[in-house]
């Protein structure tokens, strides 16, 4: 018995059957529900994704004497016509015959009659493949097309397509297939087929398959090949992506800035014979996952691993920073694209390994602010009274870091700050909220975050900033202040305010809360009646009556005039004011 393979096995016959295209078979069956057919189509999209069969469908339903729902009925003279073998329907694979020869060819048999049906249907697959003069002279025949023709035109690169084809075809886009929906097929293929399968098994075939369902099908037949029942280990062996257990000890080391952990596992890896490409796809994977983990709340339906592994990327996950993951995400998937161009894959594996497990040698951002991070915290917890930490901690710090206190990554995020608007708030016809009971509920403190928080979108802002008055609690003016950030954040059109405020820096004064800034004008703008009385409300409402908003260089009480200032500012300089 002739092997089929499960892709032609399971070609859909009718267009309920093609997985996903649903906009391009509605268009399509309503035309032919309407007669309202046209001559030309241009099929686009990924591979896999349906065209070809969405175009064999097409060609046998505007044939069919009765279709059903805009699909061939299959029972019909013509369709049982078509179905044997027909010159109605001529597929030609533009990747072959991509000469003129064969477009002249086209051009003189389109002009006979269909056999069987009303239409003769041309397919031209992979079309974008045809030389400059092949489309031209397929152009011609689309000038002035018989009535009994139509073309569908396939490709997967419709920029390649000139504009004259283009603008005499009606295009429609196929889309790449969710996995679930990869999923769904593949595991109702099983069912028919009677074997049975692991869930984890399907999911990670569908996954692998990226959007394709030809692509998906093909995996799937080489896993039923490996064993009786598929489970997802055998699907991982199939895959070459065996060695979960070596994956994640190297992206745990790496994250956790084990130098040489990260090295002896990654030479363990390529030493099993593992082409370098191949682990830097796992690793990405295997970061892709750990990422999810740590901030998706339904991470375990999502990723759908196994218990035990998925229990792993778990554990990973939890004790490692947000930032190393990202991080270490970027530099694999960098090298893996400069892998091709590598005279050595091995060295720039091993390189990239390098860079992603010690970022306090490198000088990027990212690396910067992983670093800061780290002081930071020891900064935070010094002045809560902890105890010091050996003298060069800043190095330390970044293994410290990526474990325990860990509470300000768990801290629910902020709301997006309200797009900036220069129009003053009152111009909203949002109701400003209620303002609260002069006694206040203290505020639930708002630990750390802060600092953390300011650091991340303006590292350098103010790095000699003192913690202003330790002690902490929800008194704090930070915790005052953070809160009012909050706040002022969800109002509407507050954009502007909250800009400015984000960087002041909260301190306390007898019963008046103290912000300073470095930065005149924001001190100015804040003060002046545009801001000052919406900072006034929100304060207000956490039970603050007493602020003031000062610049850093000139405490308010002494504030000298305009006049006096400017040549303070400008020592030196001949200062003459014309009144
Ligand atoms: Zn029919």
């Amino acid at each position: 018995m002739a092997h089929l393979s499960l892709y032609r096995k399971y070609r859909p016959a009718t267009f309920d059957k093609i997985v996903r295209q649903e906009h391009v078979v509605r268009v399509l069956t309503n035309q032919i529900e309407r007669g309202e057919v046209g001559h030309a189509y241009l099929f686009t999209g990924p591979r896999g994704t349906g065209k070809t069969s969405v175009a064999r469908i097409f060609a046998r339903a505007v044939n069919c004497e009765h279709p059903v729902g805009g699909s061939p009925c299959g029972e019909c003279s013509v369709c049982r016509a078509l179905a044997q073998n027909s010159l109605d329907i001529v597929e030609i694979d533009a990747a072959s015959n991509n000469g003129v020869n064969e477009m002249r060819d086209l051009r003189e048999k389109v002009q006979y009659p269909p056999v069987s049906g009303r239409y003769k249907v041309y397919i031209i697959d992979e079309v974008h493949m045809l030389t400059d003069s092949a489309f031209n002279a397929l152009l011609k025949t689309l000038e002035e097309p018989p009535a009994h023709a139509i073309f569908i035109l396939a490709t997967t690169e419709p920029h390649k397509i000139p504009a004259t084809i283009l603008s005499r075809c009606m295009r429609l886009d196929f889309k790449l297939i969710p996995e679930e929906d990869l999923e769904k097929h593949l595991a109702g293929i099983l069912d028919e087929l009677g074997r049975p399968y692991e869930r984890e098994a399907v999911a990670a075939i569908a996954r692998a398959g990226a959007g394709s369902d030809r692509d998906m099908l093909s995996i799937a037949e080489m896993c039923l090949a490996y064993g009786d029942k598929l489970t997802y280990q055998g699907v991982t062996s199939v895959l070459g992506s065996a060695d979960f257990t070596t994956n994640l000890a190297l992206a745990e080391a790496v994250l956790s800035g084990d130098l040489s952990a990260a090295l002896s596992a990654a030479e363990g890896a390529l030493s099993s014979g593992k082409s370098a490409g191949v682990l830097l796809k796992d690793l990405l994977e295997l970061l892709n996952q750990i990422a999810v983990a740590k901030m998706c709340a339904n991470a375990e339906k999502l990723l759908a691993l196994p218990e035990e592994f998925y229990r792993e990327v778990e554990r990973v996950a939890k004790k490692s920073d947000g930032r190393a993951v990202l991080r270490a995400t970027e530099i694999f998937s960098a090298a893996e694209s400069e892998l091709r161009f590598a005279s050595s894959p091995r060295i720039s594996l091993e390189t990239a390994v390098l860079r992603a497990a010690m970022p306090r040698t490198d000088t990027d951002p990212d690396a910067l602010i992983l670093r800061i991070s780290a002081l930071e915290k020891q900064l935070s917890a010094l002045s809560a009274g902890a105890p010091v930490q050996s003298a060069p901690a800043a190095a330390s710090a970044l293994e410290t870091a990526s474990a325990p206190e860990r509470e300000e990554d768990e801290l629910p995020p902020l709301p997006e700050p309200p797009p900036f608007d220069d129009a003053p708030p009152w111009e909203d016809a949002a109701p400003v909220p209620p303002p609260a009971p002069k006694a206040a509920p203290r505020p639930a403190p708002l630990p750390k975050a802060m600092p953390a928080d300011r650091t991340a979108q303006a590292p350098f802002a103010q790095p000699e900033e003192p913690p202003t008055s330790p002690g902490g609690g929800g008194d704090s003016p930070e915790a005052l202040f953070g809160l009012f950030l909050r706040k002022l954040r969800k109002l509407p059109k507050s954009g502007v305010a909250y800009a400015l405020c984000r960087d002041l820096v909260p301190g306390r004064e007898g019963d008046t809360l103290v912000l300073t800034t470095d930065v005149r004008t924001v001190c100015d703008t804040l003060n002046s009646e545009r801001h000052r009385p919406l900072m006034q409300e929100v304060f207000a409402q956490i039970g603050v009556t007493q602020f003031e908003v000062r610049f850093a260089g000139a405490p308010r009480a002494e504030e000298k005039d305009g006049i006096q200032q400017l040549r303070e500012d400008f020592p030196g300089y001949p200062i003459d004011i014309k009144r």
